[in-house]
């Protein structure tokens, strides 16, 4: 199949029509309208076999994640997904693999009302990169740089579970028993778009979790100039996770765990019950303080003596 066939039977017509797409798929660049006091928001994120999927995952759960990391980093900044581009390469022609991967992607698209405008079809070791694009009212995108000594530290879902999923697809014997129930937590991530749009105007800052709380959060602190303490006992658990933790040790994963796609964002306490109104599911785990560095307290005041590094690739 030709690489114009191929875009005509698998993209062309993948995503619903928006009526801000002036001219999408087909020409030599997409046409969008930006509404007069919006901003443009923009990411890009690759995913690369071997590195971050294995190499027999399930397509639809590839298109579903390649695209739900993009919009994470949108929700994070409190904006509103609009479009995207796909610059797939693809390691040989695979129609089955091909029908797979735009469904995970279009029910997600489908989903948030997204529209696929563009991209790219080349030959080479099978990656995905997308770019997306967001809608944000000027001056209220929520930024890493704006939390204050006195802020409340807040996590949306879960922690944890996508890494606990990730040990037991890795042969981890411990945590296979709860492969089944949390392979979806890995696999099908749900950006948190509506809490991030919520969060406007309410949380001084915000940033979504792909490398662990410890490492993410720690972005927010450091580009903020504060520190923060957490609480162990109030981070948001799985029943799956309470049963697997064992030791301090098991720490690890929700602290450090990747692949959360959860929001972090820290909010002025006055704003708490506001917030608790407007935002479904989430838990306040701890503190903006002025001293640099995290600090992690058991029930008893005591502290967590390990330290952990979130997950980084090499380059
Ligand atoms: P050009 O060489 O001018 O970049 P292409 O032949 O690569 O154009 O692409 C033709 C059209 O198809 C363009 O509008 C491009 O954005 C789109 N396109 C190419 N690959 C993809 C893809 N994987 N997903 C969505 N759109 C694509
Ligand atoms: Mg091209």
């Amino acid at each position: 199949m030709a690489e114009f066939e191929l875009i005509q039977n698998y993209f062309a017509q993948l995503t619903q029509q928006r009526e801000d797409v002036l001219l999408g798929i087909g020409d030599d660049c997409a046409l969008m309208r930006v509404p007069d006091g919006y901003e443009l928001a923009t990411t890009t994120d690759t995913l690369v076999a071997g590195i971050h999927f294995f190499d027999d995952v399930v397509p639809e759960a590839l298109g579903h994640k390649s695209l739900a990391v993009n919009l994470s980093d949108l929700a994070a900044m409190g904006a509103e997904a609009a479009w995207v581009t796909l610059a797939l390469t693809l390691d040989r022609m695979d129609e089955t693999w091909l029908a797979g991967f735009s469904r995970g992607f279009a029910e997600l698209a489908a989903e948030f009302d997204v529209q696929l405008v563009g991209g790219d079809t080349t030959q080479g070791p099978l990656s995905i990169t997308i770019t997306a694009f967001g809608l944000v009212p000027a001056g209220a995108a929520l930024k890493r740089s704006t939390a204050e000594v006195g802020d409340l530290v807040c996590v949306t879902g879960q922690l944890g579970d996508a890494a606990l999923a990730l040990r037991a697809l890795q042969g981890d014997q411990r945590a296979k028993p709860f492969l089944n129930d949390l392979r979806h937590r890995l696999e099908y991530p749900q950006p948190r778009l509506a809490a991030g749009r919520a969060l406007r105007g309410m949380a001084h800052a915000a940033i979504d979790l792909s490398d662990g709380l410890i490492s993410d959060l720690g972005h927010i602190l450091k580009q903020s100039g504060v520190g923060a303490t957490l609480q162990l006992a109030d981070l948001p658990l799985s029943p799956q996770m309470r049963r697997y933790l064992e030791s301090e040790d098991d720490f690890i994963l929700p602290l450090a765990g990747g692949d959360d796609y959860e929001l972090c964002f820290t909010l002025p306490s006055v704003m708490l019950t506001h917030a608790q109104h407007r935002v479904t599911d989430f838990t306040v785990i701890g503190r903006i303080d002025a001293k640099p560095g995290v600090r992690l307290h058991h029930h008893d005041g005591s502290q967590l003596k390990q330290q952990f590094v979130g997950y980084e690739h090499l380059i």
